[in-house]
């Protein structure tokens, strides 16, 4: 089996989230993607998210029904704050048989290098590098100085293009806080567990 695992704050989860993880699914022959809500990602220790069980239900109602799509509870069931290579040390001593792969998008492509433990990382799972707006396109030659060329040879059939959309949950809360639309941006599920429990509207 093929697994990508798709990390991300998900606060909330919208349509670049989905369509990237349908894109990596197909374009990288995934069998499964798990998306894994992080709880404080080191990079984003300064920002306040929802608790990580409220993120991790929105995308469950998110992707009900599809087969192909989980959700896994590892990061936000942790102590912060969240290293992707322990998520992925997880899963490889879970998943015995599986390939894994990491779904990213271009923005945090071209940052993997200074992940802790990128090399690790880069020995544990094939990143699939997805294009998004506003983004050069991924390019593995940004990986050259954490990784071997026999390895970068390999990512190289990991780029994916899907439908861009210049969605960001940044802007979702943004708009939920000054009472504009977000309809067609997320799931209506999405859209109504969020307006009936009034998140990210100004206090
Ligand atoms: P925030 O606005 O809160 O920073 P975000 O919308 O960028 O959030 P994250 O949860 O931080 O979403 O992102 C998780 C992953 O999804 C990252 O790899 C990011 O590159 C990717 N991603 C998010 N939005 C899009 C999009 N519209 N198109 C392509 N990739 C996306």
């Amino acid at each position: 089996m093929r697994y990508g695992i798709y990390g991300g704050s998900f606060d909330p989860v919208h349509y670049g989230h989905l369509l990237l993880a349908e894109s990596g699914l197909c374009g990288a022959k995934l069998d499964r993607v798990i998306f894994v809500p992080t709880g404080v990602p080191p990079h984003k220790q300064h920002q306040k998210h929802l608790p990580g069980e409220i993120r991790a239900e929105m995308l469950e109602s998110a992707i009900a029904g599809i087969e192909e799509f989980l959700v896994s509870r590892f990061e936000i069931e942790r102590d912060p704050p969240s290293y992707t290579v322990e998520t992925l040390r997880h899963f490889r001593s879970k998943l015995l048989d599986a390939e894994l792969f990491l779904l990213v998008g271009a923005d945090m492509y071209y940052d993997l290098p200074n992940w802790y433990c990128a090399s690790e990382i880069l020995q544990l799972a094939v990143p699939v590098g997805v294009h998004r707006p506003g983004y050069p396109p991924p390019h593995v030659e940004v990986l050259s100085g954490v990784t071997s060329s026999e390895r970068l040879r390999i990512f190289r059939d990991y780029i994916v293009e899907m439908p861009l959309v210049d969605f960001s949950a940044t802007k979702i809360r943004q708009n939920c806080s000054s009472g504009k639309s977000i309809r067609f941006q997320t799931p209506h599920v999405v859209e109504n567990f969020i307006h009936s429990r009034h998140l990210y509207e100004e206090p």
